[in-house]
């Protein structure tokens, strides 16, 4: 094949994604009068983060005053099942106030307390009232800042532009190969340094409250160029998805609902919470919630729909208006109207804790490679608070902005390999112009279909074992045959969805290897034939060995503040 034309793109920062976290990283690496670009598959401002409801965690004590971070470092260790990074975590719950702050500055508005103050809610496990909040579209209104505090800098914005690999020479970040979504381009950015600002991955679920981009290209990514990624086990399963009609399987039912004072009940009209976690009913952990309502289904306790009803019957209309105005829309859709009638609700694949190993610098373990938010793992352990997400993408992000800069400052920028650049380009390429294969949409279905069935929230050694021998099959079988319909570059979406399909598969594989490996419960992780002599005080690491096999090791969790139990 004859060579394929790219596009060069110089610059010093570049900043893969543009939600909460690559925002944030962006307008801090152009604080440091740095060019800088941003890019993301879809258009600015409508990346995941802007679903998010419930709110940011922040020990302000505006709500209650004891709350200090000393008790948030608590609550995140202890919510993490102490497999959190604990230096990591130490930084979330120091600088989420500094930040917030910062939002507030570029015209973020919060709800207030009477007195003025940042109100803050409760949420589960959580010792005191400390998410901070915008009604119920906290992620929207922190998007709407973020996104015009961008305009004011002198960050160049490339939408719908699709990052594919990232290069190295000599083990350093030397660029970044991608695709423009709207005209079909090969481009290659040549950056000093790189910040990974991802998200998730919820979609290699087939019932997920995710946003349709969040597939794990970052984990994939970081994963094929060698990069360390930990806890990739640990998926959250939120408990409160919808779970009717078909078109809205899935979608998230806030917290804040529960915080509220939303109240669990199963299809005998029992609150059934009071029978596994009576001290904190419905505000015990994620998990906790969502294994409480699976066992209520399995047991034929549930709703028609195969789950639970959630209730705020109860709560004054003018407390359901004023907070969870967006649950009301959500549901008015759905023929119900939650301030009289009960919500139908199962769990969702909803958080990866997972991710990019970093450092107190936010670097991954490749040099001029940093990420931020939800691609990275160890902040949130085993399990993630509620709230605690938001805050990370801005404690994170501007750190890890921060940190790319100075890297980009101190080192030259390194040249790439031409043939590996046209081996890539032509990877991509040979989806358009294969004549016979499998079609991605097609595979992409069997997958989530797979991770749902047989890496869910109850698991065992059985289906976790014949998936991981699925998955290694369809990276071998499926992934090199995967063709697209249309062989047309520009606004394809079947080409889309068919190079978001081999970081799917590779992040699939990473999820089900590490569960495989641990088998004990912690966190997340929950096995109905686990081992009882794993305590699981370790973390799983994953790479790409020099043989391009999955490399799997244990390695203990590190205490630098609160002890193991
Ligand atoms: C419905 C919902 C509600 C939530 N509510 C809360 C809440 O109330 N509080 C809380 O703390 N957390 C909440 N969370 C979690 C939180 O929203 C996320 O963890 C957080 O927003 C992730 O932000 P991020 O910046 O890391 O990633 P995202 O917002 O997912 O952004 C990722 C960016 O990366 C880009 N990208 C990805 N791959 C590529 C590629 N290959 N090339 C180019 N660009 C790419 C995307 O286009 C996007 O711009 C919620 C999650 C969900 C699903």
């Amino acid at each position: 094949m004859e060579d394929l034309p790219y596009k060069t793109i110089l610059c010093d920062v570049l900043v893969v994604g543009a939600g909460g976290a690559g925002c944030r990283a962006a307008i801090e690496a152009a604080n440091h009068n740095l060019d800088v670009i941003m890019i993301s598959k879809e258009l600015v401002g409508k990346a995941h983060t802007a679903m998010a409801e419930g709110g940011y965690n922040v020990s302000l004590g505006n709500v209650d005053p004891d709350d200090d971070v000393e008790t948030h470092m608590r609550d995140t260790i202890v919510g993490g099942n102490y497999l959190n990074n604990q230096e990591l975590a130490q930084i979330l719950v120091e600088n989420a106030a500094e930040r917030i702050y910062d939002l507030e500055d570029m015209g973020a508005v919060f709800d207030r307390t009477p007195e003025g103050k940042i109100a803050q809610r409760p949420f589960g496990k959580q010792s005191w009232r400390r998410t901070a909040y915008a009604s119920d579209r906290t992620g929207s209104e922190i998007m709407v800042t973020l996104t015009e505090a961008i305009r004011k800098t002198s960050v160049r914005v490339y939408d719908e532009v699709f990052a594919t690999k990232l290069l190295l020479t000599d083990g350093k970040i030397a660029g970044v190969t991608a695709v423009d979504l709207k005209y079909g381009d090969y481009l290659v950015f040549r950056p000093k340094a790189v910040v990974m600002g991802t998200g998730g991955a919820g979609r290699i679920f087939s019932v997920t409250s995710n946003a349709q981009l969040d597939v794990g290209d970052g984990y994939g990514m970081a994963y094929e160029a060698g990069a360390e990624l930990i806890d990739m086990e640990f998926v959250q399963m939120h408990p409160t998805g919808m779970c009717a009609p078909k078109s809205a399987v899935g979608r998230l039912v806030t917290e804040a609902v529960r915080g509220e004072g939303g109240i669990l009940l199963n299809n005998k009209g029992e609150r059934f919470m009071n029978n596994y976690y009576p001290q904190v009913m419905e505000l015990a952990g994620r998990d906790q919630v969502a294994r409480s309502i699976m066992t209520e289904v399995l047991e034929g306790r549930g709703s028609p729909n195969g789950g639970a009803y959630l209730s705020i019957a109860h709560l004054p209309h003018q407390i359901i208006e004023f907070r969870l105005e967006s649950m009301i829309e959500q549901f008015d859709d759905a023929g119900v109207d939650i301030r009289h009638d009960p919500m139908e609700v199962s769990p969702t694949a909803h958080h990866f804790m997972g991710g990019i190993r970093i450092d107190t610098n936010s670097q991954s373990t490749l040099p001029g490679v940093f990420a931020a938010g939800e691609c990275t793992g160890g902040v949130h352990g085993g399990n993630r608070l509620g709230g605690n997400a938001l805050a990370d993408t801005q404690v994170y992000g501007a750190l890890a902005g921060e940190n790319a800069a100075k890297y980009a400052k101190k080192n030259e920028r390194l040249g790439v390999n031409r043939k590996e650049i046209q081996e890539e380009f032509a990877h991509l390429e040979a989806m358009l112009i294969r004549t016979e294969g499998v079609s991605p949409s097609d595979a992409r279905e069997e997958l989530t279909e797979l991770m749902w069935s047989k890496v869910q929230i109850f698991r065992n050694e059985e289906d976790m074992a014949f998936a991981v021998k699925e998955l290694r099959r369809i990276q071998k079988e499926v992934v090199p045959k995967i063709k697209v319909d249309v062989n047309e570059k520009r606004f394809n979406p079947g080409w889309h969805q068919a190079l978001e399909y081999e970081h799917m598969v590779k992040t699939a594989r990473m999820v089900a290897e590490a569960a495989l490996m641990r088998k004990g419960n912690r966190g997340a992780h929950f096995r109905t034939d686990a081992d009882p002599n794993d305590k699981g005080y370790y973390n799983i690491v994953i790479r790409r060995g020099e043989d391009g096999e999955m490399e799997l090791r244990k390695e203990d969790v590190v205490v630098t503040k609160i002890e193991l139990p």
